[in-house]
């Protein structure tokens, strides 16, 4: 049949990113042909609730027609134009504006990309760039997080504290380094309270900067919620200690919004919801509900103005892509933001956020679960073989996979992430869809348990 063919010639031509290959060359793809609502179906047919929002992206479901009608009208009135060299389009221009209204007050100009990787790219050559027209260009190491995610590319790769996506790549590059993650579930030392773990990671980051030099130090990079490295809600007080050791000692402040973007934590951006000051900020994803692919680093007036200041050929800012600013992206992401607006989006998330919550937290009275965690609608299901000693299983057992293929079974699409579950559906989610969405995912739960007692 055609499916078969389509499923073979998959097997025989692509690469798959995150994909055990041997295992794909057995199984072969679930291959995905429509969407609607919060729903997708695959080339049997069979509807799933997308409980990730693809990847943790497409924020307004699948089937939203204002994005497609302004793709079209974008079409044909004008299909590409750059940014380059002082030319300009209409939808860049506008889509511009619309951000800089809603993004946190210090940041005054976006520079576009395409994805996340690049924007997060481009952060580390800005911060690189800003020292070095100020004169410090010893002051260019980044520090990261272990466990955060910050993309692919050889820096922003490096930003990445995933040990997958460094081995085999000879990553990190020298200037990023790590600090710790701020899960106190996985990090924290046997009796140490959360104030004073959290005290303790403070501590940690200023004890780096020092042993590197803070005249070396020029940059911090975090997610306000770090999602692919298991939706690790930071605990009280974490955020507010880290501004202030960068403030402390001069150094930039880079905030991932990639995920957080949006709504997606209950407020706009994540920025909003722990009171972040970004020198920096990454977007992506929910810009256009990933409709198309569009990206922005959005930067404040200082270094702007560093950048400004460079008016040679030499030292112009020699950076950017050729779809940068695509107006068809560009227009999509503006009628994106337009929808948040018009649907109140950001207030419909409060609303359902603490039934989603809610509904999350109740599962950790499951056998299999070592703790729940979430804010706004992302969340995680931490999988243990032991809730008391918080012993994971043994990465033989697959237990999130087990979990995610038995929801899938049941109709719901989660992601199993290193002994956790991940969720973070579509934003236009109903309480209704949310009891679907969390009946797939008991029901998953309930199968893998079946299968580790057998
Ligand atoms: N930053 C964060 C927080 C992400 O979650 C991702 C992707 O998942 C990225 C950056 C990279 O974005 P992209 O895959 O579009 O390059």
């Amino acid at each position: 049949s055609s499916e078969t063919l389509s499923s073979a010639t998959d097997v025989k031509n692509l690469v798959h990113p995150y994909t055990n290959l041997g295992d794909h060359f057995n199984k072969g793809p679930m291959i995905i042909e429509r969407g609607e609502g919060v729903y997708i179906y695959d080339n049997h047919g069979k509807r799933y609730l997308e409980g990730m929002s693809g990847l943790w992206c497409t924020s307004l479901g699948f089937s939203e027609e204002r994005l497609v009608n302004a793709a079209i009208e974008q079409f044909k009135k004008l299909p590409y134009y750059h940014l380059f060299n002082s030319r300009s389009n209409t939808p860049a221009i506008e889509l511009s504006e619309k951000l800089l209204e809603i993004a946190p007050k210090s940041l005054a100009k976006v520079l576009y990309a395409n994805s996340g990787s690049e924007a997060n790219d481009a952060a580390v050559k800005l911060v690189w760039f800003y020292h070095n027209a100020l004169g410090k260009p010893a002051k260019k190491k980044i520090i990261s997080r272990l466990r955060g995610y910050h993309g692919v590319t050889v820096a922003s790769g490096s930003l990445t504290g995933l040990p997958a996506n460094h081995q085999f790549f000879d990553l990190p590059i020298d200037r990023i380094l790590h600090t710790d993650c701020p899960s106190y579930y996985h990090g924290a030392n046997p009796g140490e309270s959360e104030e004073a773990f959290t005290q303790r990671l403070i501590n940690n980051l200023e004890q780096l900067i020092l042993k590197e030099g803070p005249d070396t130090v020029g940059a911090f990079i975090a997610e306000p919620v770090m999602g692919a490295g298991g939706v690790i809600v930071p605990p009280k007080g974490y955020f507010e200690g880290v501004q202030k050791i960068l403030k402390k000692y001069d150094i930039l402040f880079i905030v991932d919004e990639v995920i957080c973007g949006f709504g997606r934590t209950g407020n706009m951006f994540g920025s909003d919801t722990f009171n972040l000051q970004p020198d920096i900020m990454s977007v992506a994803k929910a810009l256009s509900s990933s409709y198309l692919p569009i990206s922005a680093t959005l930067i404040s007036q200082p270094i702007y103005e560093k950048i400004a200041e460079q008016s040679d050929e030499v030292g112009v800012f020699a950076h950017g892509v050729t779809y940068a600013g695509h107006p068809i992206c560009a227009a999509v992401a503006l009628e994106t933001l337009k929808i948040y607006q018009d649907k109140n989006i950001v207030s419909h998330v409060q609303e359902v956020a603490p039934y989603f919550l809610s509904k999350l937290h109740s599962l950790s009275a499951h056998p299999l679960v070592g703790e729940t965690r979430g804010i706004g609608l992302i969340g995680a299901i931490e999988l243990t073989q032991d809730k008391a000693s918080k012993k994971p299983f043994d990465p033989s057992v697959k237990i999130e996979k087990l979990v995610q293929e038995n929801a899938a079974k049941h109709g719901v699409l989660v992601r199993g992430i290193r002994n956790a579950i991940a969720l973070c559906p579509p934003l236009i989610i109903t309480k209704e869809q949310i009891d679907e969405l969390f009946n797939g995912v008991e029901a998953g739960l309930n199968a893998a348990l079946e299968t580790v007692e057998a």
